[in-house]
């Protein structure tokens, strides 16, 4: 059973100067997707379900999808993510369906839209932290705002995390792992040009907290062939763009150590879903499309495995259970 605590992963990423993708996921074609590129690239995997995904699925078909997959792959290393939980409540009933990390997103107010004080984002991450730590689960925050709306999360603003607060949440909340704005965006429409990241502002946060893994967020490559593939085959996503690998690549050594990846996948699978669909109209069995889906899908996970520098990475490590994980916080003195 590779089942991991996320901050495991983080670690070992930031050890070995790479970062772990966390991958979106609703249904079973995704997952497994996900899984046959973990293999083929050996890579530990950060599979991630965020509120909407779980609306769609309903937690526990999620759950037992998740659960298969640590099954099936017991020499991978996997966490499974709540990503963008919106409230106490929402982390509670993850971890109570064996999540073993939960993001709180306790920048934006339970709406997921209204940006909330740095008072409020520090009182519901707080209460997450004191909730999911005795149990050895991994917490994410947000700190600042991403551009872009995605799953109905996002306040459609960018305000880039302030260094001074980053410091004094972590130092307060003693978080595992933090998503700062640095410039990204969720969606696949991010940016009318190519996006400069604020490489010197990660930089400054990873300096000031270098014991705290830095999350990106929005991270979408949106690669052009796969957006031209679904307009060529009857699609309309015209002039969508999303934040170069090498500008991902470039942040990774200051302490980015989980980039998130849900929109390029939806690209991949719509535009070979698209591909059967103009090609051979007379089809009508869904695994005559979501087959080709799955493997466009575990093409382009492969190669973000590879990118990130998570290939290989798979055994290097011997993997924690939770109650590894509560026996190390207790001698950090985190719990
Ligand atoms: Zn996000």
């Amino acid at each position: 059973m590779a089942l991991v605590p996320m901050r495991q992963l983080l670690e070992e990423a930031e050890k070995g100067k790479y970062a772990v993708g966390a991958y979106n996921v609703n249904n079973m074609e995704q997952i497994q997707a996900i899984m046959a590129a973990a293999r083929e690239t050996q890579s530990p995997v950060i599979i991630q379900a965020s509120r909407g995904a779980l609306k769609y699925s309903n937690f526990t078909y999620l759950k037992h999808l998740m659960l298969a997959a640590v099954e099936e792959n017991p020499n991978i290393p996997i966490a499974m993510h709540l990503d963008h939980g919106n409230s106490l409540e929402t982390c509670k009933e993850a971890i109570s369906l064996c999540f073993t990390s939960v993001m709180i997103d306790g920048s934006l107010k339970e709406d997921s839209k209204t940006p909330t004080t740095f008072e409020e984002n520090l009182e519901v991450t707080t209460s997450v932290i004191e909730y999911a730590r005795p149990l050895g689960v991994t917490v994410e925050a947000e700190l600042g705002t991403l551009g872009g709306i995605e799953d109905g999360v996002g306040s459609g603003h960018i305000n880039l995390t302030d260094p001074d607060q980053a410091v004094e949440f972590v130092g307060k909340t003693k978080v595992d792992a933090l998503a700062i704005a640095i410039g990204t965006s969720h969606g696949a429409y991010k940016f009318k040009k190519e996006p400069k990241l604020a490489l010197d502002l990660v930089k400054e946060i990873h300096s000031r907290i270098p014991d705290t893994a830095l999350v990106m967020h929005g991270s979408s490559s949106v690669p052009q062939e796969l957006a031209a593939s679904i307009n060529k085959y009857g699609g309309n996503m015209p002039n969508a763009r999303g934040v170069p690998m090498s500008a991902i690549q470039s942040v990774i050594p200051y302490g980015v150590d989980k980039v998130n990846i849900d929109t390029d996948g939806r690209i991949a699978i719509t535009g070979a879903i698209r591909k059967v669909f103009v090609e051979t109209p007379e089809k009508f069995d869904p695994r005559d499309y979501l087959g080709p889906a799955r493997e466009a899908l575990t093409v382009l996970v492969a190669q973000k495995m590879r990118d990130l520098g998570t290939a290989g990475h798979a055994g290097d490590f011997e993997p924690k259970s939770l109650d590894d994980m509560i026996e190390y916080y207790k001698a950090n003195g985190l719990l």
